[in-house]
């Protein structure tokens, strides 16, 4: 059948599935963050995941985040500068929830839609669970080198959406 997609409101298969992850990430209770992922194989979607507490125990909006302090190392220039950074470490990450509640047969080959560029641990966790794509779009800088060395070593095609802009009601400010 010949494609009569002229339809130039007609959304990519990319800005398709990133949409899907920001409209899953607004289920995340964690004020802090919002992080939708989803798990695509082929033109399929296999899974959703967003961040949050494990099942059963108290969320970030029920209990507060549980916030622990973290310093970091930025290198701007050659200068080295320590920056003390608060994180909330309440929630599985949503690439977690979603390796926790896929088949490792469904992933094999499968591309992820995440909203936000994977920290070291899910990146590395991702490396290891089938997956050959990922897709991102906000940037997460504190491991973005590592985590762009380790999917070229792992041969896994990670792409940041460029032009991308989320829809609007899955909008929200992200605290750094
Ligand atoms: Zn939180
Ligand atoms: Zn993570």
């Amino acid at each position: 059948m010949a494609e009569t997609g002229n339809d130039a409101s007609r959304k990519d298969w990319d800005t398709y599935f990133m949409d899907i992850a920001y409209m899953v990430s607004t289920r995340s209770r964690c004020p802090r963050r919002h992080v939708g992922a989803v798990l695509v194989q082929g033109k399929k979607l296999l899974g959703t995941a967003y961040n949050g507490a494990p099942m059963g125990v108290p969320d970030c909006s029920d209990a507060g985040c549980m916030i622990a302090e973290e310093i970091e190392v930025n290198i701007t220039d050659g200068v080295e500068q320590v920056v003390r950074k608060q994180r909330c470490i309440r929630t599985i990450h949503a690439e977690q929830n979603l390796l926790l509640f896929t088949d490792r047969a469904n992933r094999e080959g499968s591309t992820v839609y995440v909203t936000d560029q994977p920290c070291w641990t899910c990146a590395n966790m991702l490396a290891n669970s089938g997956v050959v794509e990922i897709v991102y779009h906000r940037s997460y800088p504190k491991d973005s080198v590592k985590v762009y060395s380790l999917m070229e070593q792992k041969g896994i095609v990670f792409r940041q959406l460029q032009s991308y802009a989320p829809p609007e009601q899955a909008q929200m400010a992200v605290i750094p």
